[in-house]
């Protein structure tokens, strides 16, 4: 695996100090973990009182905790943290644009993020352009006059394509739209999108930066303090707000995700490798594999834990292996401390229509394994008795 770093190499010094301090109080007296501030509402001196905290819809001290630690990840603190990912990117696109503006997406975005923008705000009059984003000549072609937000996701989900970051910025700056990218899969460990010239990040903190699939949540973080605020009007106004439990628990997961984040990156890089030779796999996808130059570049040493692979016989065959699978459990989901499959034809794709899922790169017989903390031989054991119930048929 490469260790190479050649983006903002400053922040990511300080990262493994942040997260593991993550919410940790140092003064005499205070609690080494913060606590969990269950209270609806909070006291005031007078009415006039401008108390920090007044209702857990506008703020609560728990929330604002790990607000402040999501921020200072990418040097723009403090975050604003929704109950969800999907609550996140409603609220930020409600701050964003208006009846009548224009968004450019990327075609291989996250499932829920394209029925956002196709089914709730194009009949609020907000359309939206689809395109690779990994070409920037096509994103280039799809701005309008009207175009108020390019949004991608890299690496794509299930694809994990790599999208050139600060090529796609350099278009947002000269249409005067702002770039918008979700960083859930690499997480501001991985990636720092403020550093290579976005707008704005959004993070389902439900994946990774929880890692233990026990709190689903989401983030925004922006330098631009009045789009800050207007988001967070946007919460207070549609109630959107993470509650104290999530955020604590996001905190506790907060201070192991470098740590995790690398050693699941180490497993899934070896596993790809291994996967893209294997008989029964007609190819396997990982940021290094297809775009090894741009993921050095872009990525803090390591290129995150989902990977992707076609098994040769398609829909059937892609099923057999998936129900095959012991170790490897059959959910939809990445980013926790186990190994997650998915079959996104079936699964997380399975809303769209096939022209859709064909434009997204989303194959019949694609896999993607969202690659934990067992030992990579146990997780590749499970794999290779998994893809021989179809080897024999392909060898045939
Ligand atoms: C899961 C996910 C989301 C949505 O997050 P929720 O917390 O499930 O609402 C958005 N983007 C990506 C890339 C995701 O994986």
């Amino acid at each position: 695996m490469t260790n190479r770093t050649t983006a903002s190499a400053s922040v990511l010094t300080s990262i493994d100090s942040i997260c593991c301090r993550a919410g940790a109080g140092f003064a005499d007296g205070q609690p080494l973990v913060t606590p969990i501030v269950q209270s609806t509402t909070f006291c005031r001196d007078g009415v006039d009182s401008r108390a920090e905290h007044q209702y857990s819809r506008v703020s609560n001290p728990t929330v604002s905790a790990l607000e402040d630690v999501l921020g200072t990840l990418e040097g723009a603190p403090p975050a604003v943290c929704f109950s969800t990912g999907l609550a996140a990117e409603t609220a930020l696109l409600l701050a964003l644009v208006k009846a009548g503006d224009h968004v450019v997406c990327g075609r291989a975005v996250y499932g829920g993020t394209t029925r956002l923008l196709q089914q709730v705000l194009a009949p609020l009059g907000i359309d939206t352009t689809f395109v690779d984003s990994t070409s920037p000549a096509a994103v280039a072609a799809a701005v309008t006059v009207r175009t108020r937000v390019i949004f991608v996701e890299t690496p794509a989900n299930p694809t994990l394509e790599v999208t050139d970051l600060r090529a796609i910025a350099a278009i947002a700056r000269g249409a005067g739209a702002r770039l918008v990218v979700d960083n859930t899969f690499l997480t501001p460990a991985l990636q720092q999108p403020l550093e290579l010239g976005a707008d704005v990040t959004v993070t389902s903190t439900t994946k990774f930066i929880d890692g233990h699939s026990v709190a689903p949540g989401g983030s925004v973080v922006t330098r631009d303090n009045a789009l800050l605020e207007r988001i967070r009007f946007v919460r207070k106004s549609t109630g959107a707000i993470q509650t104290p439990q999530h955020a604590w628990l996001t905190l506790q997961g907060i201070k192991t995700l470098p740590l995790r984040l690398r050693a699941q990156s180490a497993s899934a890089e070896t596993l790809a490798q291994w996967l893209a030779g294997h008989p029964a796999v007609a190819r396997a996808h990982y940021p290094s594999l297809g775009h090894a130059q741009l993921a050095d570049a872009q990525h803090l040493g390591a290129h995150g834990a989902v990977l992707s692979f076609e098994v040769s016989g398609g829909l059937s065959a892609a099923r057999r292996v998936a129900g095959a699978l012991r170790l490897c459990r059959l959910v939809e989901h990445v980013g926790s401390v186990e190994t997650l499959v998915t079959h996104p034809a079936s699964m997380t794709h399975a809303d769209l229509s096939p022209e859709a899922r064909a434009a997204a790169g989303v194959r019949d017989g694609l896999l993607r394994l969202s690659v934990g903390l067992e030992s990579i031989a146990d997780i590749r054991d499970d794999l290779e008795s998994a893809l021989a119930t179809i080897t024999a048929e392909v060898a045939r």
